[in-house]
């Protein structure tokens, strides 16, 4: 932190420096940074639904990159939203139920693009 507040203080006065949250990737400010829309848009995001055991039905989202973003918060924000129970594992994340129907407006909503999610 110490380096990157120094680094800026040719562009910021140290008031201004000392409010303005920079990104430890970039060094950009946070406002400016865009390496979180970087990471979402770089790639494919697959849905698709599958029957387990006692034919309850599971969606599987498969393509998040879990070295960028969040995946457990992700999980947490899907399962409120849907109101269904899941997991993460194998690079997978597993809903209790079908929800193809509206998994992508909330996908959408978390920040990924619509063209990277395919819903099969
Ligand atoms: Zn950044």
């Amino acid at each position: 932190m110490r380096e990157l507040e120094r680094e800026t203080v040719g562009f910021y006065s140290r008031k201004e420096v000392l409010r303005i949250a920079i990104c430890a990737k970039c060094g950009l400010p946070k406002e400016l940074c865009v390496c979180e829309t970087i990471a979402k848009e770089a790639q494919k995001v697959r849905v698709y639904v599958i029957q387990r055991r006692f034919g309850k039905y599971m969606t599987i989202i498969k393509g998040i990159d879990t070295a960028k973003i969040d995946v457990r918060e992700l999980l947490k924000k899907l399962k409120s939203k849907l109101a269904c129970g899941g997991t993460y594992k194998n690079e997978e994340i597993e809903l209790q139920g079908d929800h193809r129907s509206r998994i992508r407006s909330i996908l959408v909503g978390e920040g990924f693009p619509e063209s990277i999610i395919e819903i099969d």
